[in-house]
């Protein structure tokens, strides 16, 4: 007897009156970020305890009452992950099962009634397999995919929804960096912190988002590209950015680099990027520690010269070199602020294993 839960089929009502040929083409000349949607979704309800109806159809709004749970009380997590093209004209995923987990990890956060992780990737190879031509060809373009889940439960009282709705959506996306990779300048948020120990910073979920969205206004007025965080407690450690881990690379005084990044407290999330470069800075050399770094630390040795590069890493823009920091203190600049070779290394790195230029020796990838 089997001991595996049973699978929930998708059923495929695939649209009949797709985006044309010709008007595809064009989406795909330059889509940006997150503005241009294939023509399908998978949508799934949970309810009286299990999941069902589970669908592949048209791309289409979602209609919900007033009284919807998610609304009032934001019960609402997603997940974000990409399909890039293969050199012989094939998708792969990379890592979807970790975010399957993440997405099973978010939901028991949020008190959320869990997708079964089966079900998530299913979900993921059929949209792709449907939508496979929305997949840009062009260079570090990609298909964005964004699962999401929400209490739709018509319910005003305050406790656990029983009834959510997933969907899964896909977007195909630009090169992040289309005039070359430059690094980006960071805001220091001491004031205001997205994430408290004991709070939902590692759950995927949208709360978050919306916590760090001032701070992030805030580096925009200051003339800076992104925020950075640190910890809410001593605000000493340096954390995460809004939607991106962070590492610093030291010289180890022997002409040999060594990395660290903040580790997983439970106040910033889980990036599989992050987990992917623990894996590949140590393939390429670099020891790599999981170890807090103070705000004293990255500025000292940004003054003293040990610190020799730093850079943000996630799914959207893979590895984003960070040139200078600024905050309510002052000024202070990594090295010369331009992209360093251990960053620019790595992000290659990544991005041959993605694209299926080289060898995935890790198994990372996933056919569709
Ligand atoms: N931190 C936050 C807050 C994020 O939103 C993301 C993007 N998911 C990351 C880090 C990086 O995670 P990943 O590498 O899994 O994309």
């Amino acid at each position: 007897m089997s001991t595996a839960a049973p699978t929930l089929s998708i059923s495929l009502h695939p649209s009949a009156t797709p985006v044309s040929v010709e008007r595809r083409a064009e989406l795909l000349l330059d889509p940006g970020f997150g503005r241009v949607f294939t023509d399908h979704m998978v949508t799934a309800q949970y309810a009286d305890g299990g999941w069902r109806d589970a669908q592949l159809r048209p791309y289409g709004p979602l209609s919900l009452e007033p009284a919807t749970a998610v609304m009032h009380y934001a019960q609402e997590i997603f997940e974000g992950l990409k399909a890039y093209r293969q050199p012989d004209g094939g998708t792969a995923l990379f890592r979807p099962d970790r975010n399957a987990a993440r997405f099973r990890y978010s939901a028991q956060r949020l008190a959320m009634a869990p997708l079964p992780e089966q079900l998530f990737l299913d979900s993921v190879r059929v949209l792709v397999e449907q939508d496979r031509a929305w997949v840009p060809t062009f260079p570090e373009g990609s298909l964005y995919l964004r699962p999401f889940m929400f209490a739709n439960e018509q319910f005003l009282g305050v406790r656990p929804a029983l009834q959510y709705f997933y969907g899964l959506i896909a977007s195909p996306v630009g090169a992040y960096f289309p005039r070359g990779v430059k690094p980006v300048n960071l805001w220091l948020s001491t004031d205001r912190v997205r994430a408290v120990p004991g709070g939902t910073g590692d759950a995927k979920t949208g709360g978050n988002y919306a916590a760090s969205l001032m701070a992030q206004a805030e580096a925009t007025e200051a003339g800076c590209d992104q925020v950075v965080f640190v910890d809410a407690v001593e605000r000493r450690w340096v954390e995460e950015l809004g939607g991106m881990n962070i590492f610093f690379v030291f010289d180890d005084g022997a002409g040999g680099r060594r990395l660290a990044t903040p580790p997983l407290t439970g106040s910033l999330l889980a990036g599989i990027t992050r987990d992917s470069l623990l894996t590949l800075a140590a393939d390429h050399g670099h020891p790599v520690e999981e170890r807090p770094v103070s705000v004293e630390e990255w500025r000292g040795s940004a003054a003293d010269g040990s610190l020799v590069e730093v850079f943000a890493c996630g799914t959207a823009a893979v590895i984003t070199p960070i040139g200078r920091v600024r905050s309510r203190d002052g000024e202070f600049v990594i090295a010369d602020g331009e992209a360093g070779p251990v960053t620019m290394a790595l992000r290659q790195a990544l991005l041959d294993i993605q694209y299926g230029k080289a060898p995935d020796k890790h198994n990372w990838m996933h056919r569709v």
